[in-house]
């Protein structure tokens, strides 16, 4: 199913104006965790004022040590799908298991099942039998055939709107967080017919490089981005060293509209 099959033609995934497989260039963006309502009100109004159509925020955080800030839970939620609203924007968040899914059916747009998750089958088969969007990330050491067996269990379950998010590899590298594979991008393109987009945020690990693997990845024919944005990165409890500041996510948006025009 995830497959392109003979000439079949792309399927587009609609989330609020956002249209992931259409030709255009959609951009998520949004803190990596939601914390409070000036943050979220302040990403919130930065996002759409540059031209992003959906909301991002994790509520339920899947963190490396469980000491780290584990996110808001349903308060969480609340605090995104209330600044998505004011904003006009759509909404996406990480699910992580059955409880969050069952939460976050009730608030966003989207749903997002995370690099950690991604070979979870028994939430892909929960994710499959929702009524919403799915954004499936990349296992960080997943191959190209794993990813999209694990969008097989989604479609398979009835789903058909599956977006699919590169957003870095696990190498031998240390100086960036994970190995960006943009050749994924392309190759992805040609095997499915499903929407992909690229994440280079969690990619690189760091805000400097986030804008030029942007434009790497819309060159390389990705169908959007999905950008951390903090209203001040500094003081954010998660990923804030590869978070933009509004400005910086401006000047981004003005570059990518570029690059998809000269394509
Ligand atoms: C995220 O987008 O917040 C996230 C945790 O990303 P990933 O699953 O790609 O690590
Ligand atoms: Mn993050």
């Amino acid at each position: 199913l995830a497959g392109r099959g003979h000439g079949g033609a792309n399927t587009v995934v609609r989330v609020g104006r956002a249209e992931f497989g259409s030709g255009a260039v959609n951009v998520i963006a949004g803190p990596c965790a939601v914390e409070s309502r000036e943050q979220m009100t302040a990403a919130a109004r930065a996002a759409a004022g540059s031209g992003a159509k959906v909301l991002r925020g994790g509520a339920y955080k899947p963190r490396t040590s469980p000491y780290s800030f584990q996110g808001l839970e349903r308060e969480g939620l609340e605090l995104l799908a209330e600044a998505a609203a004011a904003a006009g924007l759509a909404s996406v968040t990480e699910v992580i298991d059955e409880e969050s899914l069952a939460a976050a059916v009730e608030y966003v747009d989207m749903l997002q099942v995370g690099s950690r998750n991604m070979q979870n089958f028994h939430l892909l088969r929960a994710v499959g039998r929702a009524n919403k969007p799915v954004l499936l990330k990349r296992g960080f050491s997943a191959t190209i055939e794993e990813w999209l067996m694990a969008a097989e269990y989604i479609l398979a379950g009835g789903n058909t709107q599956v977006v699919l998010c590169e957003r870095g590899i696990r190498t031998f590298e240390t100086y960036t967080r994970n190995t960006l594979d943009l050749s994924a991008v392309s190759l992805v393109k040609k095997l499915s017919h499903l929407p992909v987009i690229v994440d280079p945020s969690h990619a690189t690990g760091r805000a400097e490089l986030v804008a030029p693997m942007s434009l790497a990845a819309v060159a390389a024919g990705a169908d959007g981005i999905i950008v951390e944005m903090h209203p001040e990165p500094e003081k954010a409890l998660c990923d804030g060293k590869q978070s933009l500041d509004p400005a910086a996510f401006d000047r981004l948006m003005r570059e990518v509209d570029i690059i998809a025009r000269a394509l």
